[in-house]
């Protein structure tokens, strides 16, 4: 519908209750940079198991700081000693590398893409959390959409006798919504199509064909250099900028093109900041709104929902630095989840208003049974 206005809501993509019972979310902890290993910074995220983790437990009681402020007394009694737990469908820790994540997150979305849905993987949270680090990564140590792309080349090629399939790649940015071209850089921003055929399209945007890949390492990490920063506030800047990398898959016998979306989101602390809660899960792709600006979601409209899969990877720092970032990303990515678990077991309910369900859910506060 090229009509569609900015902003409006995924229309093709089937059942909201559908959707969501495609979510995975998949919490991951950074180590400790120099920083927070120095004297004022506690560790406030502690993982239990693979699917569980306590925010700010007790034992630990001391003043905490954000942003490397002390806060005020008042603030340390309320909000320490929560020792909130929370659970997810993954919890990575420290130690987990990107191919372990690769491992927990988007090869099964392979699947799905292999049966002929288009699939989405977002990594929310804090500037600094690690998205960047988790869905590029460097040469050397290459992030989710590197490896993504590797499995998926080894999968077609095992199982395609002829090499009857068609990669075709593509990486901007989406910018104080606008969209640029990560690939091949211009001060004017391209306009958003769309085609019966490709879906929504990005008119003019370069489509990288590629066989390998290999040949993805230095498009990603030259493409990553190209996204916005400011020359006096790099971090400022590039913190608002989202990337979305985008493979589109044909073979000759599908009658359509099959697009997976890998989505670096603007830093989530913009979003903590409008505090609008209870608006975040009303939207499309449970992404909050405030993030997932127009063009974003325009661009997107063909890749959520549905039969569509859904991963999020919600990045969190284990510093008492990152406190509120901390608490805020978790929150979210539990939110997210308990959407996940509650449409499942009311599946077949499919008339209700889950809108409101959840609304009611929010009030009730998130999981955190405490014993
Ligand atoms: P974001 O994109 O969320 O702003 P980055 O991915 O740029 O954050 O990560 C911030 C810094 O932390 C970078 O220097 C990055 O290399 C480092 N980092 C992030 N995650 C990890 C990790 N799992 N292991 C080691 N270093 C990490
Ligand atoms: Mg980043």
């Amino acid at each position: 519908d090229v009509k569609s206005r900015p902003g409006a809501l995924p229309s093709k993509c089937g059942s909201t209750l559908n959707m969501a019972a495609n979510i995975k979310v998949v919490v991951r902890v950074r180590p400790l940079n120099e920083k927070e290993r120095g004297a004022n910074s506690r560790v406030v995220v502690d993982v239990v198991d693979d699917t569980m983790l306590v925010f700010d437990p007790k034992e630990e009681l001391r003043p905490f700081f954000y942003q490397g402020v002390q806060q005020p007394t008042k603030n340390v009694l309320r909000r320490a000693n929560k020792e909130l737990k929370f659970v997810f469908d993954n919890v990575c820790g420290q130690t987990a590398s990107n191919k372990d994540i690769f491992e927990l997150t988007t090869k099964d979305v392979l699947a799905s893409l292999m049966e002929g849905y288009n699939c989405s993987v977002f990594v929310y949270g804090a500037t600094g959390a690690g998205k960047t680090f988790t869905m590029i990564g460097s040469k050397e140590n290459p992030g989710i959409t590197y490896l993504t792309m590797e499995h998926l080349f080894y999968t077609i090629n095992s199982f395609e006798k002829e090499r009857d399939f068609d990669i075709g790649v593509s990486y901007i940015e989406v910018y104080n919504e606008n969209v640029y071209d990560l690939l091949k850089p211009s001060k004017t921003p391209l306009q958003l199509r769309e085609d019966a055929k490709y879906g929504v399209m990005v008119a003019g945007l370069t489509l990288e064909s590629i066989n390998t890949a290999r040949e993805l390492l230095n498009m990603l990490e030259n493409g990553n250099k190209n996204r916005t920063q400011h020359p006096t506030d790099a971090n400022a800047e590039s913190s608002r900028s989202h990337a979305v990398f985008q493979m589109r898959y044909k073979t000759s016998s599908q009658a359509r093109v099959v697009k997976l979306s890998m989505i670096d989101l603007a830093g989530s602390e913009r979003a903590s900041a409008t505090g609008c809660v209870g608006e975040r899960f009303k939207e499309g792709a449970n992404i909050n709104r405030s993030l997932l600006d127009s063009k974003l979601t325009r661009l997107l409209k063909d890749s959520l929902g549905g039969n569509c899969k859904t991963v999020m990877i919600a990045n969190i720092s284990p510093s008492s630095i990152s406190y509120e970032d901390t608490y805020n990303t978790l929150k979210y990515a539990a939110r997210a989840n308990k959407i996940q678990l509650s449409v499942k077991k009311n599946i077949v309910d499919a008339k209700a208003d889950w809108r409101c369900r959840i609304t009611e859910e929010e009030k009730l506060h998130i999981t955190l049974e405490s014993h």
